[in-house]
């Protein structure tokens, strides 16, 4: 069970945690979330026999500090309202609810602008909070502007961290295969039609 070495494998609580083992680590044990995993680092000397009892430790650990720091939806909707107060225009559509959801594992946001819904993937938590903000920013747009056009982005530009989020996300590995259900709108998708299309978004 116990392999040195950057081994993935799956958690029950937390999906994928990846194990790394340091020579330059003597004591001490850490862990932080990189994406959709767990990567825990403990020094190389650790003994296999107390790797696995370390490794639950810090993951239990590191959800109850993800806990303590990850909105509840609540704070999700207040924080979208901020978001649009701030960064979009007086008149833009409010979304009736904004939630987090674990059925999205291929989607960071979607939206339903017939119900004015938007929605949030769980794989969120522990991002930094200005990433979180250009997805709920993204979502926002949509409730308004359902296609990826320069409308569209040129609303989604006036959050200045914009470019530097979706270049964020595309770092963690986001992978856009699932389709969106009907009456969906979902950003991963528009990612990878830009892509496959050879076509980027303007920069600016
Ligand atoms: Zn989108």
């Amino acid at each position: 069970m116990a392999q040195p070495g950057g081994d993935p494998r799956v958690h029950p609580a937390t999906g994928a945690v990846e194990i790394r083992r340091s020579a330059r680590r003597r004591r001490t044990v850490s862990a932080y979330r990189n994406g959709d995993r767990v990567v825990v680092l403990l020094p190389a000397r650790l003994a296999p026999a107390d790797e696995q009892r370390w490794v639950e430790t810090m993951v239990t650990r590191l959800q109850q500090r993800e806990a303590r720091v990850r909105p509840g939806d609540t704070e999700l909707a207040q924080r979208a309202g901020e978001l649009s107060g701030r960064w979009l225009p007086p008149d833009s559509a409010q979304p009736v609810a904004v939630s987090w959801t674990s059925r999205q594992n291929a989607r960071w946001g979607s939206c339903t602008p017939a119900d004015r819904t938007i929605r949030i993937s769980d794989r969120l938590r522990g991002v930094p909070t200005w990433v979180l903000d250009y997805v709920l920013i993204h979502e926002l747009v949509h409730l308004s502007e359902p296609a990826h056009d320069e409308r569209f982005w040129s609303l989604v530009r006036r959050y200045p961290r914009a470019e530097r989020a979706r270049g964020f996300l595309e770092g963690l590995g986001f992978a856009a295969e699932e389709p969106a259900p009907a009456g969906q709108l979902d950003f991963g998708q528009a990612v990878a039609r830009q892509r496959s299309q050879g076509r980027q978004a303007p920069v600016g």
